[in-house]
């Protein structure tokens, strides 16, 4: 019968005997948990040589003695020889001291589980009789697997003293495009802010009792403004709550994302990013254009429409081996036009516009620089819509791979 239990290994002695293969791999876990470890053997291999010249760890250089037992908390033995490693393993009993026997398949007093990490959560796996590492493992795993799709309860119930804001890019939109750290954060997440674009529909899937805020612009209300929301995620981090700030694409891109890290750095509040799939490339993507491509596009520019195009948009707009991709450009999209054709663009650049990217809405609308304004006023562009100007938005770049639909959408 065995006992499972969380030991910190911070700062105690931990002795392993042998310096082999398996003794290394052990050696390196006992450091990742910040154990002090003395290597006894005559050999070591050489992953523990080079540990022991990174002056990681102490090497008694010789064959075990009863003495080098005497400040352990721990001792693991992995000689490859059974019979040594039954005789330290009695010893250790004999003095009370916890032994992980590797030798013949046999548990000593104590038996290293295999662990999974998830947040601050550790999910351990251990045979209660005989051993079965294989088995173990898989179970470990599976377990794992559960963990990083987000499904699993691990959100925390008692609160701790100073909670975390963390930053998570979303993706442009479906559930399944954010980054598997996202989705685990948000299971942990007692507090969700989130804007209208991005990966919305997970909000459904999270427990009713997670505090979902949303500071999206919809149409009737106006969005909250930037400091109320530092002010929300600083003050719910503050009183020990776990937040995730939820944003379409890329925290970084266009989201206010460095005013929110700022925001918690300055209270002292701990703060993290995880990144997302930026709009500015996988809604290109989507409609199947890819924002370089060789021969024909060699950089990417890439703009807000909302702002009056400087004069590195207008070069970049006539440079036929750059593609711009502009977004939050709808409104603007007449005078962008009228200015790149007035810098010298050329009026036959083409254009695509595309409309929610990624979900079951998206939709391309094909142009040139001279015809775009025309088009998206037929075609009835709407918001959300990234803008790619170039010849990487020609509709017949990667022909054949691209289908035409009826309803005029092109699809990979
Ligand atoms: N941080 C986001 C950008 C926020 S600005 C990112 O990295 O993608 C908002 C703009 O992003 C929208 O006006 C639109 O231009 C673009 N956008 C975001 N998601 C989109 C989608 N699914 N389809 C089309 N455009 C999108």
């Amino acid at each position: 019968m065995v006992t499972m239990m969380g030991i910190s290994l911070v700062g105690r002695q931990v002795v392993m005997v042998g310096g082999g293969r398996v003794a290394a791999r052990r050696i390196r876990r006992f450091l990742l948990d910040g154990a002090v470890i003395r290597v006894v053997a005559p050999e070591v291999c050489a992953d523990v040589a080079r540990l022991v010249q990174d002056n990681q760890l102490e090497w008694i250089a010789r064959g075990f003695q009863p003495a080098d037992l005497s400040d352990a908390w721990l001792v693991h033995t992995a000689t490859g020889d059974a019979p040594t490693d039954g005789g330290v393993a009695a010893l250790c009993s004999e003095r009370r001291i916890l032994c992980i026997n590797a030798g013949d398949g046999a548990h000593g007093s104590a038996r290293l589980a295999a662990e999974t990490q998830s947040g601050d959560s550790i999910v351990g796996v251990v045979s209660d009789t005989g051993v079965d590492p294989v088995r173990t493992s898989l179970l470990r795993d599976a377990i794992a697997e559960r963990l990083r799709n987000g499904g699993l309860p691990v959100r925390r119930r008692r609160t701790t003293t100073v909670g975390h804001v963390h930053l998570v890019g979303g993706g442009p939109g479906p559930v399944d495009l954010i980054t598997v750290r996202g989705r685990r954060l948000l299971a942990e997440a007692d507090v969700v802010v989130t804007d209208r674009l991005g990966p919305t529909a997970v909000l459904d899937e999270l427990s009713s009792t997670v505090e979902i805020i949303d500071v999206g612009k919809r149409p009737q209300h106006h969005p909250v403004p930037q400091d109320e929301i530092n002010a929300i995620i600083v003050d719910r981090a503050r009183r020990g709550l776990r937040v995730v700030r939820l944003k379409g694409g890329d925290p970084f891109v266009y989201g206010r994302g460095g005013e929110e890290v700022a925001a918690c750095l300055a209270t002292g509040v701990p703060v993290d990013v995880v990144p997302g799939l930026t709009s500015i490339v996988s809604v290109p993507q989507a409609a199947g254009i890819p924002v370089t491509h060789r021969g024909t596009a060699a950089a990417l520019h890439v703009v807000n429409g909302q702002d009056a195009p400087t004069e590195a948009t207008l070069a970049a707009l006539r440079d036929p081996q750059t593609t711009t991709v502009v977004l939050m450009g709808v409104s603007a999209l007449a005078s962008f036009a009228v200015a790149a054709l007035d810098a010298g663009a050329d009026e036959n650049l083409p254009v695509a516009i595309v409309e929610s990217g990624h979900t079951d809405a998206q939709r391309t609308t094909r142009a040139t620089l001279a015809t775009a304004t025309d088009a998206a006023a037929r075609a009835g562009v709407r918001n959300p819509a990234v803008m790619v100007f170039g010849h990487v938005a020609a509709v017949d770049l990667l022909m054949p791979a691209l289908t035409s639909h009826a309803d005029g959408r092109t699809t990979l």
